[in-house]
């Protein structure tokens, strides 16, 4: 067992020390998958994966960090706890399942604190049919000037501008327009990519080599920047509604009502009905597989300081992309925007996350067993 504060780490360098380090004092089986680019350290980038377990467990929970990349410090903290908890590894062990701790999904965004890849794609919309018509999002196109100004900070009166249209369409349908997805601007936000992004080929490549073939996944996505800080949202995560899968889902995490499950499809989640989302990529590389997916989602400030630091974070990188100079001093308080939005560096928001993480895999582990 270790601390709270030790699961948590301040850099990818130090995330992904921790979680191999973890990882091999548990004696798991690792493989590392490179990524081409280097961090921010100019250390190496990679998407790695530890298995527990008996070789060819029929069921397999995958939790998974880092597909939002900064998102990752509070993913990458579960899985460090987990991977030292005698606890879990009984557990595991009397279930009879196997467990893939999958750290670093999208290993550049999370080493240079950014959520998307460094194709500045939202990984969790990137999961779409690129040879098929993409789908349109009109609401975003109408925004996306007021989201991303000329400069920044922006100034009072275009503020007024980005307030008045919260007021006119409300808050949700503000969030829904941004948030939802979008495929015709690249430099915008929530970009969802016009090809699969690095991340996304190799999620699939993790799926053939270690998912295809067993009878039942569960995956835990860890998630942070939606709802109220330190609650873990349990949100029901597939590409399309999916009665059989959410009833499962429900049966599994929703700790009779406890814990509740949200679904994106009926307004009782606090993220908007997205496009794109990675767990296709179980449902398509591993089709004979069952799958049953959340995405446990941290809450940090509220959604309108989020997306207003996701604002600053694109600003910053078009003006890179055009060749432009970002002011380290101004470049410095953007990244803290970002941070504070994605990762509370407190002991009591670590131990909540840790508490509910944890919680959510053993309810899996039972699930997964048949032991409900
Ligand atoms: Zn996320």
């Amino acid at each position: 067992m270790i601390t709270v504060p030790e699961a948590f780490s301040t850099s990818y360098k130090e995330a992904r020390a921790k979680f191999l380090q973890a990882a091999a004092a548990a004696g798991l089986k690792l493989q590392s998958y490179p990524h081409p680019l280097k961090g921010a350290e100019g250390e190496d980038l990679a998407l790695d994966v530890a298995y527990q377990g008996p070789e060819n467990a029929e069921a397999l929970l995958l939790a998974s960090s880092g597909c939002h990349g900064i998102e990752g410090y509070c993913g990458s903290g579960v899985q460090v706890f987990a991977l030292a908890d005698a606890e879990w590894h009984a557990r595991v062990a009397e279930r009879g399942i196997g467990v893939l701790y999958v750290h670093g999904l999208n290993p550049h965004g999370f080493s240079h604190k950014r959520r998307v890849t460094n194709e500045n794609v939202d990984l969790n919309r990137n999961f779409q049919d690129f040879n098929a018509p993409l789908p349109p999002n009109p609401g975003y196109a109408e925004l996306h000037d007021l989201l991303l100004p000329d400069y920044w900070p922006p100034s009072e009166a275009h503020e007024a501008k980005v307030h008045a249209y919260v007021a006119e369409h409300g808050r949700p349908t503000y969030q829904a327009n941004v948030t939802t997805g979008q495929h015709t601007h690249p430099d915008g936000l929530f970009f969802g990519g016009t090809a699969p992004t690095w991340s996304n080929l190799t999620v699939r490549q993790v799926m053939r080599d270690w998912v295809r073939g067993r009878k039942r996944l569960a995956w835990i996505d860890f998630h942070t920047g939606l709802g109220p800080s330190g609650h873990g949202e349990r949100i029901h995560a597939t590409p399309m509604p999916d009665d059989a899968s959410l009833l499962r889902a429900r049966a599994w995490w929703g700790g009779n009502g406890e814990t509740p499950i949200t679904s994106i499809y009926d307004g009782s989640s606090t993220s908007a009905a997205i496009r794109g989302m990675m767990p296709a990529a179980a449902l398509e590389e591993c089709p004979d597989t069952e799958t049953t997916a959340i995405a446990m989602e941290y809450g940090t400030v509220p959604v309108l300081n989020v997306l207003d630091a996701l604002r600053g974070d694109h600003w910053a990188e078009r003006e890179r992309m055009q060749g432009r100079h970002v002011d380290a001093a101004l470049q410095a308080q953007i990244t803290q925007a970002c941070s504070d939005a994605f990762y509370t560096q407190t002991d009591l928001w670590k131990g909540q996350i840790l508490s509910q993480g944890r919680q959510s895999m053993f309810q899996a582990a039972d699930g997964l067993a048949g032991v409900l």
